[in-house]
């Protein structure tokens, strides 16, 4: 068993790494960073060390073996290089581990091939967390690597909840079900919100509303989830920065048959040009609600269409779940907008859903409760960290705790 207490957490996208070493001891960061562009001739490496002081590096990393040699060698200028017997484990973020993985997970060669298996449902994701994994394992094969999936949390939807009301046949052939993601940030906050309110998670009911560059929402019945809004894809559900959610999907055959566009045309409208960004040419919430101030029609129907749908997924949740004990806003526009936390309040008191506007405009990065405290749901602002998820689960793997 290990006696290191730090934890390597990497997030490797298809050109771009993120890290953190995080320690265990007290979840505080011995290192974090950044590197962008990775394929391309102006790459860039951001690394902040413990003490806050940021570097830079600016070059070209033509692969993501060149990317993490970098990082390698920041961290040792930091004294924490890979070989440091300080390490315990690396955690890697993979979005899709199908129905498979259910909870973090050791890597070997049979756990990558399978992740390798789930690449024509995750095609832009899973090729670089196995390549981030790869090179992880060359660097330090004695170490630990553990997968942390995107999914995990999700795999205990119920099967009704998870199926498409489509031919079963087709659907297992092509493995077609709902998956959900951005499980890590659901489990992380669902038990987050618990500790904030000083209940068991076994004991809480919580919807969660991760509402960041991509949007997805989560009924947790006891620490257990048994209902998302994204699915086979992260495409369906919320609104989201440039992605549409749910539309009917006969627009997909409206676009092809009678506009003319191409499969490939409209997953690029759906995915990258709808949303906010579609609706208002704007994707950040920032810019949305300033516009909106000014009086700008496109800016507010972006606002209000984002709002309406939140507001329809929390009102199906609380249907599905039946009692709701709280619900948790998280990431970049849940943890900062508080317009929009009202607005998917609003008018909810008969189902005891109510927001205090003074508790609610007070900026913070602390978990808190914004609702008044007679309310019968209370409504937090929850920060996720995913990264700490990922090392704890990680941790937890390797010293056999799990
Ligand atoms: P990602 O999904 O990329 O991790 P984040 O969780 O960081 O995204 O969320 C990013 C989004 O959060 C931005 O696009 C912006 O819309 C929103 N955001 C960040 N800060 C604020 C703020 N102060 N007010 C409103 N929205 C904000």
């Amino acid at each position: 068993m290990t006696e290191g207490t730090l934890v390597l957490v990497l997030n490797a996208g298809s050109s771009s790494v993120k890290y953190q070493l995080i320690d265990m001891l007290d979840g505080s960061r011995a290192a974090a960073g950044l590197v962008e562009r990775i394929g391309e001739p102006a790459g860039r490496l951001v690394h902040t060390a413990a003490d806050g002081a940021e570097r830079e590096l600016l070059g070209a990393f033509p692969d993501h073996t060149a990317a993490l040699d970098a990082v390698a060698a920041e961290l040792a200028a930091d004294g924490l290089g890979l070989d440091s017997p300080r390490l315990a484990a690396i955690g890697h973020r993979v979005v899709h581990g199908g129905r498979r993985f259910t909870a973090p997970t050791v890597v070997t060669d049979e756990v990558l091939a399978e992740v390798r298996r789930l690449i024509p449902v995750a095609p832009l994701h899973n090729p670089a967390n196995i390549t981030g994994i790869e090179v992880a394992r060359r660097l330090r094969p004695d170490l630990p690597q553990v997968a942390v999936f995107d999914t995990a949390f999700h795999t205990t939807v119920p099967e009704h909840a998870a199926r498409y009301a489509i031919d079963r046949a087709v659907a297992d052939e092509h493995r077609v079900r709902r998956y959900g993601f951005h499980g890590t940030s659901h489990r992380y906050v669902s038990r987050a919100t618990a500790r904030l309110l000083g209940r068991d998670p076994a004991e809480l009911n919580v919807i969660v509303l991760h509402l960041g560059n991509g949007a997805s929402a989560s009924a947790v019945a006891g620490g257990v989830c048994v209902e998302t809004s994204m699915g086979l894809t992260p495409l369906e559900g919320l609104v989201m920065g440039t992605r549409s959610g749910d539309v009917d999907p006969g627009l997909v055959f409206h676009l092809h048959r009678v506009g003319g566009l191409t499969v490939d045309e409209i997953d690029d409208l759906l995915n990258r040009r709808s949303g906010l960004l579609g609706l208002c040419g704007d994707n950040d919430m920032r810019e949305i609600l300033r516009r909106a101030g000014e009086g700008d029609q496109a800016a507010q129907l972006a606002f209000d269409a984002y709002v309406h749908r939140l507001r329809k997924y929390i009102g199906a949740y609380y249907a599905v779940l039946g009692r709701v004990d709280a619900i948790a806003f998280t990431a970049g526009v849940g943890e900062n907008a508080a317009p929009v936390r009202a607005a998917a309040c609003a008018g909810l008191e008969a189902l005891g859903i109510e927001i205090d506007a003074e508790l609610n405009s007070v900026r913070s990065r602390e978990a808190r409760v914004v609702s008044p405290a007679y309310a019968r749901v209370a409504v937090a602002v929850v920060p996720t960290d995913e990264e700490l998820e990922i090392a704890q689960q990680a941790f937890a793997l390797v010293r056999g705790d799990t």
